[in-house]
């Protein structure tokens, strides 16, 4: 069966194991042996897949170029899972990324109808204040896509190689759909792509830590991406078994083809629309030739964007979290008290009575308590274990569980505003 990830229908996803099979997502384990100093959410499996991390890896550990990119749509409140890829997008900046975190307002206009107006007030007064209280640092940029004529005209160039056909099988777009959704599709994949702009510093691998829900945007924008290269490098093997690199034009002036074959070091020959390199050093230089030729006939030379994928949390009552139901997600914004109390009231994995907690221990897979702590809350492995065995071995009673927790989230919640009351006074050092 084809499954559909709507990223603009919050599916709650609870099989993530068919996006490996269905969508050629990777597993993460095999990346965190590669990260000196993993973020938690690594190394607690909490992001569980990615999509050609090992680019961002190789840049990090060999002090290459490389970007983190993401996007909210500011049509409600900013809650414990923006927090999460924020972190996710802070962390790769203090791994040296240069990063990029777009307000995507055209998405909220043309999808949730939301005014300009409203768009640029929770964008700033939601968003983007948390995202500067949590230590987003002003080397990095922060746009909203309406304001951005980088992303609207790479929108525009994108959605030359867009069609209708293709944005349906992958949204499931109908005829009833308005052009603006469409556009705000692309829109969003020119938000991926333009950290590649020659403007910061061309092509290079870049990051986009986001939920499994949002794949279809990252695949529509891979190909897309993939559509706007010039060229495209084959690895070949000829009758005798000699490799070769064979680099075919897709839609690239003759003469681009010509100055490529005169500035490859080594053999090379030149065919129509194509040239083949018997003897290049490395890929990797290979492709910087051909990114700089690219460049210099008005091309992009794409690399196609990476992506981590993080598992959701559930609700505070089990479930779905859902922005109707204020009792099933903690705001960054709302009155820490309270959210304490909604702490207090959620669903644990604990047993009915006592004696059978103690008899059978708790299920802190089933435990939205527990899940608070994983996330956000603890951030000692060592205490995390200890509250995991603790309560599979009925020595730990959800009470205590729920104190701890509803005081940690006040206590986050009242440094946090803080930190907000901070950062509204810091909106010029971010262009804003
Ligand atoms: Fe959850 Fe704590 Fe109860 Fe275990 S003891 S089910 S972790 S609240």
């Amino acid at each position: 069966m084809n499954m559909k990830i709507d990223p603009w229908s919050a599916l709650n996803i609870d099989d993530y194991s068919k996006l490996f099979d269905e969508f050629g997502i990777q597993p993460f384990d095999d990346m965190v042996r590669e990260i000196e100093n993993p973020h938690k959410f690594m190394s607690r499996k909490i992001i569980f897949g990615h999509r050609n991390y090992d680019r961002i890896t190789d840049a990090m550990n060999n002090n290459k170029p490389f970007s983190v990119m993401s996007g909210f749509m500011p049509s409600g409140k900013i809650h414990l899972g923006h927090k999460m890829v924020m972190e996710e997008i802070i962390w790769h900046q203090q791994q040296g990324a240069d990063a990029f975190v777009g307000i995507a307002d055209r998405e909220s206009h043309a999808v949730r109808g939301m005014s300009w107006e409203k768009c640029n007030d929770i964008g700033i007064n939601e968003y983007v204040i948390s995202l500067i209280a949590l230590g987003f640092e002003p080397n990095g940029h922060i746009y909203f896509q309406s304001k951005s004529e980088q992303v609207k005209d790479l929108a525009f160039e994108l959605s030359s190689k867009a069609n209708y056909s293709e944005l349906s099988a992958i949204y499931g777009f109908t005829g009833e759909t308005n052009v603006a959704h469409m556009l705000s599709a692309v829109t969003q994949s020119a938000d991926i792509l333009h950290p590649q702009l020659e403007e910061y510093g061309g092509p290079k691998p870049t990051v986009i830590p986001v939920g499994s829900d949002q794949d279809p945007h990252i695949r529509l924008t891979r190909g897309l991406g993939h559509k706007m290269n010039m060229f495209k490098i084959e690895g070949r093997e000829d009758k005798n078994g000699n490799r070769y690199f064979s680099i075919r034009s897709k839609a690239a002036p003759e003469e681009a083809l010509k100055e490529l074959s005169q500035r490859i070091a080594g053999k090379t020959k030149l065919f129509e629309g194509h040239v083949d390199v018997f003897s290049a050093d490395n890929f990797e230089s290979l492709m910087k030739v051909v990114q700089d030729v690219e460049m210099e006939f008005g091309g992009y030379s794409f690399v196609p964007p990476s992506s981590t994928y993080h598992r959701f949390m559930s609700g505070l009552q089990g479930g779905k979290m859902s922005s109707s139901v204020p009792d099933s997600y903690i705001s960054l914004t709302e009155e820490p008290k309270g959210a304490a109390k909604k702490v207090k009231r959620a669903k644990t994995g604990g047993r009915i009575t006592l004696e059978e907690q103690k008899k059978l221990g708790g299920e802190p897979e089933k435990c939205s308590v527990y899940e608070m702590f994983l996330f956000h809350l603890v951030d000692d492995d060592e205490e995390l274990a200890q509250i995991y065995t603790e309560c599979r071995e009925g020595t730990r009673m959800c009470g205590h569980c729920k104190v701890l927790a509803a005081e940690r989230t006040e206590k986050f919640l009242k440094e946090h505003q803080e930190l907000r009351e901070v950062a509204k006074d810091r909106l010029d050092e971010y262009g804003l």
